[in-house]
């Protein structure tokens, strides 16, 4: 039995803090892992913005329910599911999905928690669920005795298409498809599609 573990942000919804920053209008909510590394110093930094402009988790929520899935997503999702257990590994936090969560359809998502400040709403702290959770989360699969075909479109995602036993990048920039040469490169979801069905073949193959 074959588990598709799918990234969700660039994959098959927009990056979902740039969609706030745009929203919102506050430029340093932009900020990435690209600009600064330390992924602690990022979220404390984001929730220090958040604060200072007096945003609490409804405010956030409500700008994310603007937010639509990327053109063919929910289709591209609905027709895998069809052909495999799909879970979702993701680094967002599930108070940030649950919007985007409702138009997939809710299917299972594996991400992170955020303290919220009974009364106010307010964000107070993050909690990550432990560490390299998606590569984690495909090796756990594997003691399961599941087989795992992964896609993602980041740094983030190539620790879990390395654990996987197949890995896919969709629409990665240039910089993450130069450092790992060795996955397929995806652009449509018709070629991820098609991506998921030659992977399942031969890891069924090779079974
Ligand atoms: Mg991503």
């Amino acid at each position: 039995m074959i588990i598709a573990c799918l990234d969700l942000e660039g994959v098959l919804v927009p990056e979902i803090w740039i969609g706030v920053s745009e929203r919102t209008g506050i430029e340093d909510l932009r900020l990435t892992t690209r600009d600064i590394p330390d992924y602690d110093e990022l979220m404390t930094r984001r929730l220090s913005i958040l604060e200072k402009n007096q945003l609490g988790i409804s405010d956030i929520q409500e700008v994310i329910a603007g937010l639509a899935p990327l053109e063919g997503a929910c289709e591209f999702l609905e027709d895998l599911r069809s052909r495999m257990q799909v879970v979702i590994l993701s680094d967002t936090f599930y108070q940030f999905a649950v919007p985007l969560m409702q138009q997939l359809g809710w299917p299972t998502l594996f991400c992170h928690d955020l303290e919220i400040r009974a009364g106010d709403g307010r964000i107070v702290n993050y909690h990550l669920r432990q560490q390299d959770p998606k590569r984690k989360a495909v090796e756990a699969f594997r003691s399961l005795n599941f087989q795992t075909i992964a896609a993602g479109d980041s740094y983030n995602d190539t620790s879990m298409l390395g654990e996987a036993d197949a890995g896919i990048l969709f629409r990665p920039p240039d910089n993450v498809v130069q450092e790992f040469p060795d996955y397929p490169v995806c652009r449509t979801y018709g070629e991820l599609r098609a991506a998921f069905g030659r992977a399942s073949e031969e890891i069924e193959g090779l079974s």
